[in-house]
């Protein structure tokens, strides 16, 4: 069921309802409840991330996925991560998102992830960048981490320095 639909059985339930459709749509899996107990976000099935507060579907925060067999080594990604923060910083975004994914394109090309059209976390929320590395490492790091971990079909994401 479309979440569109469940929100319109939802706001047409008493509170009683509401929890037992609630119940309903989680045991069926149309629908994940955020583990953080601060925050009360249902999310759709298909969300990685709680719209909420962006931590995982398991309750963990929002942090690194490395989209690979293997993975990468420290040096390279904590590499990747001073590259990616400093890029942000010197474009003056304050405050700095939370972490960025870099999203998938092509299984062909040496770097599999886009380094051009990228995703900004802040918290729960995703804003879309168009990013202009030149002159960074970020595009070189991101070939040597493909290169090092054997890239499934996912997104890179990497969460910035403090
Ligand atoms: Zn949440």
């Amino acid at each position: 069921m479309p979440l569109i639909e469940l929100d319109l059985l939802v706001e047409h339930s008493d509170a009683a309802g509401r929890d037992v459709i609630r119940e309903a749509a989680i045991a069926a899996g149309l629908i994940w409840k955020c583990r953080h107990s601060a925050c009360p976000t249902y999310n759709q099935r298909s969300d990685e991330l709680c719209g909420g507060c962006g931590r995982s579907r398991e309750g963990r925060p929002l942090s690194d996925f490395q989209p690979g067999l293997y993975v990468a080594p420290d040096e390279l990604w904590e590499e990747l991560r001073d590259e990616v923060t400093d890029y942000f910083r010197q474009q003056g975004f304050a405050p700095l998102p939370d972490a960025v994914t870099f999203p998938r394109v092509s299984n062909r090309d040496a770097v599999p992830w886009s380094h051009i059209e990228l995703v900004l976390h802040y918290g729960g929320v995703k804003r879309e960048h168009l990013a202009d590395p030149a002159g960074t490492e970020i595009e070189d790091l991101l070939e040597q981490i493909a290169l090092a971990i054997e890239p499934t079909h996912h997104d890179l994401r990497i969460a910035l320095a403090r």
